[in-house]
């Protein structure tokens, strides 16, 4: 079982900022900028090499759930990014989908 689906089952704890029916999201434990929020499915899904159409509506779900984070947390109208690091040149460290939520600060691009 991932650390992610401990989350889920509420087995370890996080700073958990939304939470519906098929999504929730948290703060990252080492965070890479002032704001960095995980957005994850309920769903068990490996990663974003391995969604399929069946995910479509979550796969939406989720995208407007950072928007609204952003703009609860205040960072919407600077600017933030959302990145989904996928598989293992895409730095993917926990295999449970998730999208970063980043910002508080200008961020460099290209990323390393
Ligand atoms: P990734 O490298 O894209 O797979 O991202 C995994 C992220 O999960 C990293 O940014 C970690 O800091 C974060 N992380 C790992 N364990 C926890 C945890 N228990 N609570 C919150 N964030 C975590």
């Amino acid at each position: 079982m991932t650390i992610f689906k401990k989350i889920i089952n509420k087995e370890i704890p996080a700073n958990i900022v939304h939470e519906d029916d098929l999504c929730l999201a948290f703060y990252d434990v080492t965070p890479q900028a002032p704001t960095h929020i995980l957005v994850i499915p309920r769903k068990e899904i490996r990663s974003m090499a391995e969604v399929t159409v069946e995910d479509k509506t979550l796969l939406g779900h989720m995208l407007l759930v950072t928007t609204e984070l952003a703009k609860k947390v205040g960072i919407s109208e600077e600017g933030y990014r959302v990145v989904i690091n996928t598989n293992q040149n895409g730095g993917q460290s926990v295999f449970h989908l998730h999208m970063h939520i980043l910002g508080g600060r200008p961020l460099s691009w290209p990323p390393g």
